[in-house]
């Protein structure tokens, strides 16, 4: 039981009940099997092998958008692996222009100057704003952009936190109906000069969805690519399907669980990302709408599903709604399974992940 099996898609799901019925819920480590594995978090090693069709894998990493960029991929024949990498790049610097808060004259650095004036943005921006909408609505607000109106108080390097008097006098301006939009201009108001937005919990995956499209359209059919904690594994690698490892919050060395997997978008969230210890208490980067402070009814939360946009949202409300309301959730979204880890260590995992369907 040592090693798992690597097989096509369709047998991931019965992977899943050998595997975490055996290695996570027992909690027993499994060895590791052969190259075709990564830890959703942790930096890859570069190298370079031939695919038995003769395509060339190499591997690349980069920083954009705040964080790690990595990708390994299969290059088609005729093309060179470094220029659709570097178009990739490109891709996401153009996006983290546009989505950084910190970047001036960027589309959420506009609407945060706004005051409560109507700001144009782009198309791309517009359309993201209205699909994070639609996750505050379907996790009854626990994914919010406007916890930012509290979240620019706090500075995670500094060990700085807004004190009791600034996080009331900002808490209420939180609420996502707080960000009005206008289809018909493709404007956006904010209905108090207090609200901020932040795509942090959403831009990312979005990225990641870009970096498939185009890769598709240069006919990469094998990828494995991840920015920070979201990624997405494309196709196959060498006849099987990628082996992901989703990290132990608590251990880099000693995965939760190793998922065979291919053409699903995997996002992390955890609070060991950005964080501090004051007096025993972990202030990290995932804040509660309805409190303006860190969560804390998850050590981390890792949704698996075909849209990177949607499982990075999703990760970070889960790592909100915790792990009762959080399962309950992907349970009832067709396609997408979870698995996350409570304060205790104890590790949950949605159903498509423990039966095999059969
Ligand atoms: P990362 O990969 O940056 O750790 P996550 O997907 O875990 O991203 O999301 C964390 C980020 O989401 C934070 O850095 C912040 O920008 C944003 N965020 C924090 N709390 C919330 C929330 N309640 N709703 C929406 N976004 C949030
Ligand atoms: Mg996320």
């Amino acid at each position: 039981m040592n090693s798992l099996p690597l097989s096509s898609g369709e047998s991931r799901l019965a992977f899943l009940v050998t595997f975490l019925v055996k290695c996570v819920i027992n909690s027993i480590v499994v060895t590791l099997i052969g190259s075709v594995f990564f830890f959703a978090a942790i930096e890859a090693v570069a190298f370079t092998h031939t695919a038995e069709d003769g395509s060339e894998y190499k591997t690349f990493q980069s920083k954009s958008m705040g964080t790690l960029f990595r990708m390994e991929l299969a290059v088609p024949s005729g093309q060179n692996g470094r220029e659709i990498f570097d178009a990739c790049l490109a891709k996401l610097n153009v996006l983290e222009a546009r989505w950084s808060p910190w970047i001036e004259r960027s589309d959420v650095w506009n609407i945060n100057q706004s005051g409560t004036s109507f700001v144009s943005v782009d198309g791309s921006t517009f359309d993201l704003l209205a699909r994070a909408r639609q996750i505050s609505e379907l996790t009854g607000g626990a994914f919010d952009i406007t916890f930012a109106s509290v979240g620019y108080l706090y500075d995670f390097r500094k060990h700085q936190r807004p004190n009791t008097d600034q996080l009331q006098a900002h808490l209420d301006a939180i609420n996502y109906t707080n960000v009005q939009l206008d289809v018909e201009k493709m404007q956006v108001q904010l209905a108090d000069s207090r609200v901020k937005i932040d795509l942090g919990g959403i831009a990312k995956g979005e990225a990641i969805d870009a970096l498939l499209r185009l890769l598709k359209a240069r006919g990469v059919r094998s990828a494995y690519f991840s920015l920070g904690g979201d990624s997405y594994v494309l196709g196959q690698k060498k006849g099987y399907s990628w082996m992901l490892g989703i990290r132990h919050p608590r251990s880099e060395d000693t995965p939760i669980a190793r998922i065979p997997l291919e053409d699903v978008a995997v996002s992390t969230s955890g609070d060991y990302e950005r964080f501090y210890i004051d007096g025993g208490e972990r202030v990290h980067h995932i804040l509660s709408p309805d409190t303006g402070v860190s969560a804390d009814g998850l050590m981390s939360a890792t949704v698996i599903g075909p849209q990177g946009w949607k499982t990075d949202a999703l990760s970070t409300s889960l790592f909100v709604m915790g792990a009762k309301r959080g399962m309950a959730l992907i349970e009832s979204l067709p396609g997408y399974d979870a698995i996350v880890v409570d304060p205790n260590g104890k590790i949950f995992a949605t159903s498509g992940l423990i039966s095999s369907g059969n």
